[in-house]
């Protein structure tokens, strides 16, 4: 799979399959895949693309704006960085805590079209991981709703990267309940991101309806 065009026409067909019939939103990540193999992508027809880091996107976003790309922030925030978030992103998918929200909110351009935002959930409670805690979704969801520049769309989350298929599966599950829950009080969240390269097709099975995949679309990253 050293050409990325061709690895998105076999990833899209392994979505389309998994999905029976739901749209489901690929995220190309990026992190650490240089823009040409992008490039190549987004000629293919793929249009969202995840970064982790700021630097790194904001160069990116230089070197590809010719092209109609939406951003996505998917790494750890750092309270540092929201204005370049803000700023620069279309999605930010890793919103942990309460207290980044007036930032977010304040340099989001007046404007711009709001900033998408996901809820991070740390679902296995790792204490390596970023993400809030399951109880901690609806205060967090509360604070975004109300927060102008910004627009609650749902929940992301990394399950730990368990090998038994099916404690990840389990993950899943809780976090799909979550988000019927919040989709339940906040009408504009329709967005679940859950799945990797190596698992995305049971998070859709699950009921994700995005999915960020990276080196099964650009092989192994050149440089961690
Ligand atoms: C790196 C990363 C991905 C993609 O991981 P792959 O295993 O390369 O598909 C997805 N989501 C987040 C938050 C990441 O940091």
């Amino acid at each position: 799979m050293s050409d990325p065009a061709q690895a998105l026409g076999s990833i899209r067909r392994r979505i389309a399959s998994a999905a029976s019939g739901r749209s489901v939103t690929l995220v190309a990540v990026g992190k650490a895949q240089p823009v040409e193999a992008m490039r190549a992508l987004a000629d293919a027809g793929q249009s969202a693309f995840g970064e982790n880091y700021v630097q790194e996107a904001l160069a990116k976003r230089r070197a590809l704006q010719d092209l109609p790309i939406e951003w996505h922030f998917i790494g750890p925030l750092q309270s540092n960085k929201c204005r370049e978030v803000a700023r620069g992103f279309d999605w930010l998918q890793s919103l942990d805590r309460e207290k980044l929200v007036p930032a977010l909110s304040r340099h989001r351009a007046p404007d711009a079209k709001p900033l998408d935002v996901l809820v991070q959930v740390n679902i296995d409670d790792e204490s390596s991981k970023s993400g809030c805690r399951p109880e901690q979704v609806p205060a967090l969801a509360r604070a975004v709703v109300a927060a102008p520049g910004l627009r609650l769309r749902g929940l992301m989350a990394i399950p730990a990267p368990a090998p038994e298929l099916e404690r990840r599966r389990a993950a899943f599950r809780r976090m799909r309940t979550l988000f019927e829950q919040l989709r339940g009080t906040h009408p504009s969240v329709d967005t679940l991101s859950l799945g990797m390269s190596d698992d995305f097709e049971l998070a859709i099975e699950e009921g994700a309806n995005m999915v960020r995949v990276g080196t099964a679309l650009f092989g192994p990253r050149p440089r961690q």
